[in-house]
């Protein structure tokens, strides 16, 4: 049976889905192939299982503290939360694709010319598939590190950590990008020791480097030991515990091991060369501005091009999909995106960061703001900090950087003043309800307007350009 269709999707992650909906919703038909989960990462081993077991962790300290439940129970607390949330997101997911009237097989798609694929379904059944467009939207896994011996029940990547059975005595994670430090903070939060080690200077590298500072002393203060310029070298197993030798010459006994080291993209068994579709050495498909392959009408998206957020993978969704049917993509790929990671505090940014800005020879100011200072934190007693980066010639805002209780969503305000290259007085205009953190904006702007006004030798009140304003 051969089944043609205006386009094919394979994963139904946040780039294969959006991707779908869209041919869906401008008439065309569509069809996403899955082998997993209605979802990809995102409902199964990434953003809501590793979120959802923050929220649980902390829940369970919080209200149990002084309860001691004991591990076991808080295992198993955490793995029913984690699971009833992914089924939910998964039937949703599964819901939504039905309500946009996309046809969707579960099984494993391959290649077997440029445009044509053969789908082996989950029921052991095959079907041939043509379609005008194919989107390779298949998304990564971990990556694996060698010298270590993966079959060791002691030792982890960031997918095979949902399924532990019981909570180590301690834990050594590998990596401190966000996945490294999200599970340091479960794992802390639950009370189990942490060694976090990662072989670069500085934990998060595409943060701000002082809220980044800001939250290693916060994660530090939770019990976690942090070892920068350390990487993993191998990893055996000694009596009930794991030998752990470093880069550094430092050797540690660790009863667990996770390795949060990166992603690899999914290509095996696609059939990219059957196609023609061309990758770069690290077998990441190559796309041009469009995602279209080497293979005209054939387009890549989301991890399997390059590790990726989810929002940003939707987008690449998108333009491919007006690419492939001859749509003017109205709104282009945001090159702001903000991003966050979930660790207790929470730090986020959306921007140019101060090294991007020193390394462009671009002048800037920085305003502050310290969120235990405004009402809404003295209130809930939280602490944290809110960077305005401003440009200093026409004080455009630039870049913002939070590190607090929601700075994931503190920084969606300065993702669209970013967007619309709005200059930073635009927060003095705005009336910030109090208390809110959000009116942390507005101290943190006069901040940086009276800066900006002793950089030009000019009264502040003058400087602020504004009627009513005093600073
Ligand atoms: C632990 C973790 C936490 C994260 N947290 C966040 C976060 O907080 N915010 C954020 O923005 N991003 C987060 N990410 C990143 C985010 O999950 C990814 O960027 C996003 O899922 C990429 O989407 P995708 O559609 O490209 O791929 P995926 O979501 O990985 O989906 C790919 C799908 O393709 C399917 N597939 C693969 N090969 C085939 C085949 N041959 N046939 C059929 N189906 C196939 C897979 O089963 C999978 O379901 C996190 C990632 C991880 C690992």
């Amino acid at each position: 049976m051969n089944d043609m269709y205006d386009l094919v999707v394979i994963g139904s992650g946040p780039a294969g889905r959006s991707a779908a909906e869209l041919a869906s919703f401008i008439g065309h038909s569509a069809l996403i192939v899955e082998r997993g989960l209605p979802g990809g990462t995102v409902t199964t081993v990434g953003g809501a299982p590793t979120k959802t077991l923050r929220e649980a962790a902390l829940d369970l300290t919080r209200t149990h503290a002084d309860q001691r439940m004991s591990l076991a129970g808080q295992l198993q607390t955490l793995r029913t939360r984690t699971l009833s949330v992914c089924r939910s997101l998964q039937s949703a997911t599964a819901d939504e694709i039905a309500a946009r009237g996309i046809a969707y097989l579960n099984g494993t798609a391959r290649f077997t010319s440029c445009h044509s694929l053969r789908v082996d379904l989950a029921d052991g059944s095959v079907r041939e598939l043509t379609a005008r467009a194919v989107i390779v939207a298949t998304g990564s896994r971990p990556r694996r590190l060698p010298n270590i011996a993966y079959r060791d029940p002691a030792i982890h990547d960031s997918e095979e950590i949902f399924r532990i059975q019981e909570l180590p005595r301690n834990i050594t994670i590998a990596g401190g990008g966000p996945v490294g430090v999200e599970f340091a903070t479960v794992f802390a939060t639950l009370g189990v020791p942490v060694t976090l080690v990662d072989p670069g200077d500085r934990l998060l590298p595409s943060m701000d480097r002082e809220l980044v500072g800001v939250m290693q002393t916060e994660l530090e203060r939770a019990g976690t030991r942090v070892l920068l310029g350390a990487g993993i070298e191998q990893a055996e197993r000694a009596g009930d515990r794991l030998e752990i030798q470093l880069s550094n010459g430092e050797r540690l006994t660790s009863s667990a091991l996770l390795l949060a080291a990166g992603r690899a993209p999914n290509i095996e068994g696609l059939g990219l060369d059957v196609a023609g579709v061309g990758m770069d050495g690290r077998g990441r498909i190559l796309v041009d501005r469009y995602h279209q392959t080497s293979c005209p009408g054939v387009y890549a998206v989301g991890d399997v091009v390059g590790p990726t957020l989810a929002s940003l993978a939707m987008q690449q969704g998108r333009a491919a999909v007006c690419h492939a049917f001859g749509l003017a993509f109205g709104i282009p790929i945001d090159h702001s995106p903000s991003a966050a990671v979930y660790g207790v505090p929470e730090l986020a940014s959306v921007g140019a960061t101060e090294e991007q800005l020193q390394a462009a020879s671009t002048p800037y100011v920085v305003g502050r703001c310290d969120l235990a200072k405004t009402a809404r934190g003295a209130i809930a007693g939280q602490a944290g900090r809110l960077k305005l980066l401003v440009r200093a010639d026409d004080r455009r805002l630039l870049g913002v950087h939070c590190v607090g209780e929601i700075a994931s969503e503190l920084v969606g305000m300065a993702q669209a003043v970013l967007h619309l290259a709005g200059q930073v007085d635009v927060f003095l205009t705005l009336a910030l309800n109090t208390p809110t953190y959000t009116a942390a904006y507005r101290d943190a702007a006069i901040d940086a307007l009276a800066q900006l006004a002793a950089l030009a030798g000019r009264p502040r009140a003058l400087h602020l350009q504004l009627d009513g304003v005093r600073s």
